[in-house]
Formats: structure tokens, C-alpha cells, sequence
């Protein structure tokens, strides 16, 4: 595809929505409304956040093409949207918006999609790809399309079908989108340039990744970053991708997958994806192990004697769609009578608004968190004292989205004993130490924190932590995946089931 133009016409848009299928079915219209960014706002973007929108924004500008900016979602996560009929209305509401859109944008000379890739709505399994789909369906054959996808993605044939190039982001705390989004516009120029004719290949991979091993800083997902540099290296590759799934939803679409694209040449990417698969089936045992329970975790933690000590709730990672109000963790900190401790944050709408009624300096007495489910339970009475207050408003400072805005309620930093707790209206995991800033808790000053994270807080308190250690709570988003109550799952699975024959006999157990 050469153009004739020098300033093609790019749309960019996006519809963004990790699912979690295990919550009650609680997303609603409303709430992909909060997070709508219009074609209008779009010209407000920076084109510096760390987001894929941002990202084709800034290549779009940097190599003077022409925006056409459609509707973005922009990061949605939670259950299923209410009700199966509900679900399936909601989803073409936002799909004949972003249809829409490209219509007043059209005639295009390519579309750029930033799609979680993890997208369910009851009754389709892969609302990304049923997205990709019908933007294809309008644009025609001949339009290239390029979405990058969240790591946490479950791949299926139908995105792949729909599109010209897949990129992954490569990175756990995601601190590449921007650049994902980025290197997506200068594919397009090569492709305009007619020097590319992108191949793609997936595989998918029988493997319930724990998320634990999806941390890129550490191995053994450092060497599987490594792996993807080794086939970026070889001739012709354009891009090689490792999604790691999204495993907290019930669904057949669930797994991890590769994805290596290719100039003009499809045999070697299905090689290098079956390739970069088998190296991964390989070290299979690498991705499950389980994680610790947390008194243990503690207990290792004194001994390297190293502070903070962190503890990272991934059951009840509210980033992930987690309730955030397991209380676990807190009572654990407060049977120990821990002192310089602080659970980051606890979910309790109703405790922060009567912390905001009492005031600094005032006693709350109630039963906090463990209200959404008995995995998360039970409450824990406090009479705890009024530290500071803020309405939740912040902007995020640390390198995964720095300069972002959060808005999480109402929020109340309180005192049980010696252990801190911040109280917030919405969920939100803590990424950075933006919030306790504003509230006056110093987290470097903290021995023991737990955190209801399982990556991303990283990017912000990896600097200031002793050590860290992913734990193993009661909760909905547990990594032990035995317990998650799956019925349509694809089986066999790893490590669910024994005996897979995957890729060649070599690979069985
Ligand atoms: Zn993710």
C-alpha cells in the first residue's frame, strides 16, 4: 500500500475493558460514559501520558500525519456489564459509537485500536475481536489496522483475522504503553512507504499463567522479554509479542498466546510463533508456582531484616476488578500488633463517608471491609483514629502514569493501633505513593505494607521496598487457580490437567 499523500489520515480510537467474569455482573452504561473521551476532547491529549492513545498521538504528530480522532473508553474494568440483555445492548452502544465516529472521520488511510484484549460481554467471549471485526467490516480489506493490546490479554483467531498487526505490550507494570502506541504509527509508515507487508501468526498456549511470574524485572518473565529482542533480531521479523492471559473470567478465550509478525512472509512467523510457543511450554512449571501465604512472607521478610516489608494482596487486586475490601491482611497486621504498618487501600464507601462526617482527630468505631463476599471477609471492628482526609482527587507521580488524574471518593487515612489503613470510596490499586503524599503517610517510613496489588504498584514502591513478596490470601482473584469455579474454560490446560500434547510429542509430560 503506497500513498499519494504525504499527510495520511490516521483514525485512532479505543475501547478498553479488563473482565473481570468472576465479580456479579456490576459494569454499567454509566461507567463507560465517566471514562468516554470524545473526538473532541481527544485534541486535548498531551500525546505524553503513558497510555497507547497517547502513544499513536504523539507518532501521529511526530511524523506529521493527518488525526482523525474517533471515541476512546478508556481504562474500564470490573465485572461483566449487568444482565445478558443489558450486556449485549451496552456493548453495541459503544461499538456504534466508535463505528460512528470512523464514519465522520471517513475516507482513512489506516485505523489504530487500543483494546484491552481481555473484552467480554456474556455471550461473547472476545468483545475485542467481535470490535476489531466490525471495524474491519466497515474500512474494507485494504485499510491497515493496528491495535495493541494490554499484556494481560486473551487472544483468539478473530482479532487476528481483522487485523494487520497485533503488538503486545511487553512489560509488568505496563511502563510501554506509550511506546507500544508509538511504535504502532511507525509500522504504518513503513507500510504507507510500501517497504512492509505485514504477516502475522498466533498460537495459543495451554497455560494458566500465575501473575506473580509475569513480572518483568525479575526471571524468569525477564527471560522471556529476552527471547522476544532474540526473534526481533532475526530478518524480517517486525514484531514478536508474549500475551500471558487474563485467567479471572470463565472463558474459553482464556490462555496465554504468541505473536510474531513478519514482512510479507507468513511461514516464518507461524514458525517463530510456534517457535517462541515451544519455548515457552517448555519451561511451563516457570509460570505456576504458587505463591506464599502471608505470615510466612513475613517471616522471610525478617530475616533478610530489610524495610518495608511488602506484601502484595494479589487476590484482592482492585486493579484487576478485585472488590478491594478483603480484610485478611488487616487482621493479620493487627493480631501481629504491628506497629509502622499500613493496608493500601481498603474499598468501605461507607466507612470513608463517616470518617469524612467525624473528622480529623475523631474516633471511627464500626466494622470496616469484608462486605462483598465471604471469600473477603470477615469485617474488622475498628476504633480507629481520624488521621487526615482528602476527597480522592490526585494525579499519579510515579513512572507508570505519571501525571495521570485519579479520582477514587472520598478517602480517609485512619489509626488502628499502630496499623494505618487508607480508606477509599473507589477501587483503585495503588500504583505509586501519590495518595498517601497528599494524605501525610510517609510509605518509607512504614515496616510493613500490604498492598492490594500484584504488579503495578511496583513501578512505585519498588524503590523504597526492603522486600517484596506476592501472597496468597482469601479472594476473589486468587492465583491458585484449582479454586476458581471454571465450566468453560479450554481443557486441557496447564496446570490444571496432566499429559498435554502441545506443539510436538516432545513437549508432554
Ligand atoms: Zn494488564
Amino acid at each position: 500500500m503506497i500513498l499519494k499523500s504525504t499527510k495520511p489520515r490516521i483514525a485512532v480510537g479505543g475501547i478498553e475493558h479488563e473482565t473481570a467474569g468472576f465479580l456479579e455482573g456490576n459494569t454499567t452504561l454509566s461507567e463507560f460514559k465517566e471514562r468516554r473521551v470524545s473526538s473532541e476532547d481527544f485534541l486535548g491529549l498531551s500525546g505524553e501520558e503513558n497510555t497507547v492513545i497517547d502513544g499513536f498521538v504523539c507518532g501521529v504528530k511526530e511524523l506529521n500525519f493527518t488525526f482523525a480522532p474517533l471515541v476512546w473508553y478508556r481504562g474500564g474494568r470490573g465485572g461483566y456489564i449487568a444482565g445478558p440483555k443489558a450486556s449485549q445492548e451496552t456493548f453495541q452502544v459503544l461499538l456504534s459509537d466508535l463505528i460512528e465516529n470512523l464514519s465522520y472521520q471517513m475516507p482513512i488511510d489506516a485505523v489504530l485500536l487500543s483494546l484491552h484484549g481481555s473484552f467480554a460481554v456474556e455471550e461473547i467471549d472476545d468483545a475485542d475481536g467481535k470490535v476489531i471485526e466490525a471495524v474491519r467490516d466497515f474500512v474494507g480489506q485494504e485499510i491497515p489496522i493496528i491495535v495493541v493490546h494490554d499484556l494481560h490479554c486473551n487472544i483468539t483467531s478473530k482479532s487476528v483475522n481483522s487485523s494487520d498487526i497485533i503488538i503486545i505490550s511487553k512489560t509488568y507494570p505496563h511502563v510501554d504503553m506509550h511506546e507500544c502506541g508509538k511504535n504502532a504509527v511507525y509500522l504504518l509508515k513503513s507500510i504507507f512507504e510500501g517497504i512492509l507487508k505485514p504477516t502475522m501468526a498466533f498460537k495459543q498456549i495451554p497455560i494458566l499463567w500465575n501473575a506473580k511470574k509475569m513480572i518483568t524485572s525479575e526471571k524468569p518473565m525477564s527471560e522471556a522479554i529476552s527471547k522476544l529482542s532474540y526473534f526481533n533480531s532475526k530478518p524480517g521479523v517486525v514484531s514478536s509479542s508474549i500475551g500471558v492471559g487474563y485467567q479471572w473470567i470463565d472463558s474459553p478465550a482464556v490462555g496465554a498466546s504468541t505473536i510474531i509478525v513478519t514482512n510479507d512472509n507468513l511461514d516464518r512467523a507461524r514458525k517463530y510463533a510456534d517457535e517462541l510457543s515451544g519455548w515457552i511450554w517448555e519451561r511451563r512449571a516457570d509460570w505456576v508456582n504458587p505463591s506464599l501465604k502471608p505470615l510466612k512472607a513475613l517471616k522471610l521478610g525478617e530475616k533478610i531484616g530489610e524495610y518495608p516489608i511488602i506484601l502484595a494482596d494479589q487476590a484482592d487486586n482492585s486493579g484487576g476488578g478485585a472488590p478491594g475490601d478483603s480484610t485478611e491482611l488487616l487482621r493479620l497486621f493487627l493480631k501481629l500488633k504491628l506497629e509502622k504498618a499500613a493496608i493500601l487501600y481498603l474499598v468501605d464507601p461507607e466507612a470513608a463517608k463517616n470518617a469524612h462526617e467525624i473528622g480529623v482527630g475523631g474516633i471511627l468505631k464500626m466494622k470496616i471491609g469484608g462486605y462483598s463476599h465471604n471469600l473477603c471477609g470477615p469485617p474488622v471492628k475498628v476504633s480507629a483514629k481520624i488521621m487526615a482526609l482528602t476527597n480522592g482527587e490526585f494525579y499519579y507521580d510515579g513512572p507508570y502514569l505519571k501525571g495521570v488524574r485519579e479520582f477514587v471518593g472520598p478517602t480517609a487515612w485512619i489509626k488502628q493501633n499502630e496499623v494505618s489503613i487508607i480508606l477509599t470510596t473507589h477501587k483503585q490499586q495503588p500504583i505509586d505513593q501519590a495518595l498517601c503524599r497528599i494524605l501525610g503517610l510517609d510509605c518509607k517510613e512504614m515496616k510493613y505494607l500490604g498492598i492490594k496489588s500484584t504488579g503495578h504498584f511496583r513501578s512505585g514502591f519498588e524503590s523504597i521496598a526492603g522486600s517484596i513478596f506476592n501472597v496468597e490470601c482469601n479472594g476473589l482473584f486468587s492465583q491458585d487457580f484449582s479454586k476458581l469455579p471454571y465450566k468453560n474454560l479450554g481443557r486441557p490446560v496447564y496446570p490444571l490437567d496432566k499429559n498435554i500434547k502441545f506443539l510436538s510429542s516432545d513437549f508432554t509430560d
